[in-house]
């Protein structure tokens, strides 16, 4: 008979957002009156239309394909490289960072590419995840086989855990123990963290010294305000040859159901061959991507390609200034009422210590229940998320104002 991996096996059944939908939907039955009141603050996907830019992008593209002297079939599996070209220059060459066209690689999303991305590593790497986290670094390890099973409190064996709390500033502490496989995601979803040039650059001399990689994800790099804070793991001196940066158009210009993201492997980036030799990195993804995955639709690269002309920039401007001002009003509200806020400053998340002998889910159920609603518990996230809850800023004027006046009269 055919056998299946039996690492799908050891995942817990996708717990948290599942969980949330059936809470939801109970209080909907129970209490019809209420549930158009409903707000959704949970899942962190986009509200605001596409911009304009990248929609009259898209829809030339569309025009060009339908005829005979323009119609293009598969572009190059690296993505085109009029959009390469774009995005090494405008989020790289003119912030003076030095990044190649081919070492960006065109996806359809960071998810993807942050699971992806173990096909070219090999088994035995020590894996250190911050906790709380994106699930999708922890899953992805454990299909791999990286894990052990899952222990009771929901983590898993084999993998270095590195809790996050307001006593580290949500940025974690260099193991004690060597780790070859470092995940970072700044800002930080769920905490909204951001870290520090200082902080990235302990990572990178740590890296440097051990040997180790970063996967360093930064999908909401264009949600920092703060200049001091450092967008990119290159602006770090020494990251080129440690780490491997994810970016995404999913959350700057709302591309989450149209996707298109990229990462970048720079050249220099080396790892170690079993018989203990140094090989680069790059060709390794070139060659999985190139085999596995033929690129992205040539509209979608046009309108990505879109968001670096004047035009689409000061639209994905107006559209984190709406998203950070919906933070700002979910931050003072918190605070108001005499919560301990973090996070939404430099990110689009709100990460709120849940009041005295409230847990995270008891908090998700009062602000459902009583507020009509929906936030994510922090203990979601995993095991140090617990005592948190996350808002999201993802949402309309009119519905931020009627949150923060929820929360208000709740607490
Ligand atoms: C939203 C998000 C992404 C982007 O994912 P896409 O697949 O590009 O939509 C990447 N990392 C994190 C942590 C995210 O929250």
């Amino acid at each position: 008979m055919a056998k299946l991996n039996n690492n799908y096996l050891k995942l817990k059944a996708g717990y948290l957002f599942p969980e949330i939908g059936r809470r939801v939907k109970s209080f909907s039955d129970s209490n019809p009156e209420d549930s158009e009141k409903i707000i959704r603050c949970g899942i962190g996907d986009v509200t605001e239309p596409l911009p304009l830019a990248a929609r009259d992008a898209m829809k030339s593209a569309v025009d060009e394909l339908g005829s005979h002297d323009t119609f293009r079939g598969y572009g190059p599996e690296q993505g085109y490289e009029f959009l390469r070209c774009a995005i090494a220059n405008g989020d790289y060459r003119t912030n003076n960072i030095s990044v190649d066209d081919d070492e960006i690689f065109v996806s359809d999303g960071s998810k993807c590419d942050t699971g992806n991305i173990l096909d070219i590593f090999g088994n035995n790497n020590r894996i250190a995840i911050t906790d709380p986290v994106y699930p999708v670094y922890v899953d992805t390890n454990v299909m791999a086989g990286n894990t052990g099973e899952a222990n009771d409190d929901g983590t898993y064996s084999g993998i270095h855990y590195m809790p996050c709390n307001p006593l580290n500033s949500f940025v974690p502490e260099i193991p004690d123990e060597p780790v070859d496989l470092i995940y970072l995601c700044y800002p930080n979803n769920p905490t909204g963290a951001t870290a520090t040039k200082e902080q990235l650059e302990h990572w990178v001399s740590y890296a440097k010294e051990h040997g180790s990689i970063i996967l360093y994800d930064a999908a909401y790099q264009a949600f920092i305000q703060d200049p001091e804070i450092p967008k990119s793991i290159y602006e770090i001196d020494g990251a080129r040859d440690c780490a491997i940066e994810f970016r995404s158009f999913s959350k700057n210009g709302g591309f989450t159901g149209v996707r298109c993201a990229f990462t970048v492997v720079p050249k220099e980036l080396m790892a170690e061959t079993d018989s203990g030799d140094r090989k680069p990195l790059h060709p390794l993804w070139s060659r999985r991507q190139s085999t596995k995955f033929n690129s992205v639709s040539y509209p979608v690269q046009r309108a990505a390609e879109a968001l670096y002309n004047d035009e689409g920039k000061n639209q994905i401007n107006n559209l984190i200034t709406h998203y950070m001002s919906n933070a700002e009003k979910l931050r003072g509200a918190c605070s108001d009422i005499g919560l301990s806020v973090y996070g939404g400053k430099n990110a689009p998340y709100v990460w709120v210590a849940c009041p005295e002998n409230i847990d995270s889910w008891g908090m998700f159920d009062k602000m459902l229940n009583e507020a009509n609603v929906v936030i994510t518990p922090g203990s979601g996230f995993g095991k140090a998320g617990e005592g948190f809850f996350r808002i999201s800023a993802f949402n309309s004027d009119e519905n931020v104002t009627k949150v923060c006046d929820r929360l208000k009269s709740i607490l």
